[in-house]
């Protein structure tokens, strides 16, 4: 398994690093990419490298191009084949109204998002396709269960974003379906991580809880184990599914 290489970006906290870590254990390399946070890469680079894991940092933000690009070169000179990608990275915003949403706001969401998975999975088809002289592999794009709820008065933006992802997923899944590559997306719903700190609301997880059907937040190792399935060849008749990891949400 040390032989397939997974990139995970956004691998440096929350349901990207549970993804990393369990993508080690499971004995895959796995190329972490990260924007800022360097001291959280590490943290986890260390703890999967401490239980034999193999894993390669990787810093670029993945919503510009010229970042994107540098990063896959320096995957091509590890020498491995690229077996999967999961396009994790993703960001919230503050919780507005769309009459109240900025240009800057909307393209930053659209950029970190949506262009991100896209420019990302293109890199990925041209060195996996068989149509490029690729063994094949998968990708896993991370949806979100506000693509199906609109999130209104919260984030109709980073919801919208999602449902592209959503859309995304299906059209490329039957593009390169042929060609050796699934795609398919996950979509979480209340998850205990960071990420609704960076949108002003750090309890956002706990104070939603009682409206799950679960009664309870997820954690970002229960989405890691549906992303490593959707990777595996556990998997090989699956895609262009979009599977909600949202507790019945
Ligand atoms: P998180 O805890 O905020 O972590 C975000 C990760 O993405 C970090 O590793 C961050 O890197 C990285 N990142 C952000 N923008 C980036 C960029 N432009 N380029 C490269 N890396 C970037 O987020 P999370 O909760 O784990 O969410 C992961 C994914 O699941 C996102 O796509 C999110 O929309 C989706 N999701 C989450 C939930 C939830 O409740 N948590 C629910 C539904 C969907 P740094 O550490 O360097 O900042």
């Amino acid at each position: 398994m040390k032989e397939k290489l997974i990139l995970v970006t956004g691998g440096s906290r929350g349901i990207g690093a549970a993804c990393v870590k369990l993508l080690c254990a499971q004995g895959y390399a796995v190329a972490l990419n990260y924007a800022r946070n360097l001291e959280a890469a590490q943290a986890v680079q260390r703890e999967c490298e401490a239980a034999g894991g193999i894993v390669h940092l990787m810093q670029a933000d993945v919503s510009e191009e010229p970042q994107v690009m540098a990063m896959f070169a320096a995957l091509d000179a590890i020498g491995l084949p690229l077996a999967g990608l999961v396009n994790n990275a993703g960001v919230v915003d503050v919780a507005a109204r769309v009459d109240q949403m900025s240009v800057a706001r909307l393209e930053r969401m659209w950029r970190s998002n949506v262009l991100s998975s896209f420019i990302c999975a293109r890199e990925a088809v041209k060195r996996m396709s068989s149509r490029h002289g690729g063994q094949g592999g998968a990708i896993v794009n991370l949806s979100s269960a506000a693509a199906r709820l609109g999130s209104p008065g919260q984030y109709v933006d980073y919801a919208a974003s999602k449902a592209a992802i959503d859309t995304f997923t299906l059209g490329l899944a039957r593009e390169v379906a042929a060609e050796g590559i699934r795609v398919n997306a996950i979509r979480p719903g209340i998850i205990a991580t960071d990420i609704h700190a960076s949108g002003g609301q750090p309890d956002r997880a706990q104070q939603l809880a009682p409206q799950v059907p679960m009664q309870r937040a997820g954690s970002a190792e229960e989405v890691a184990q549906a992303i490593a399935w959707l990777l595996s060849d556990a998997a090989s008749y699956t895609t262009g599914a979009i599977l909600d990891v949202s507790g019945g949400r």
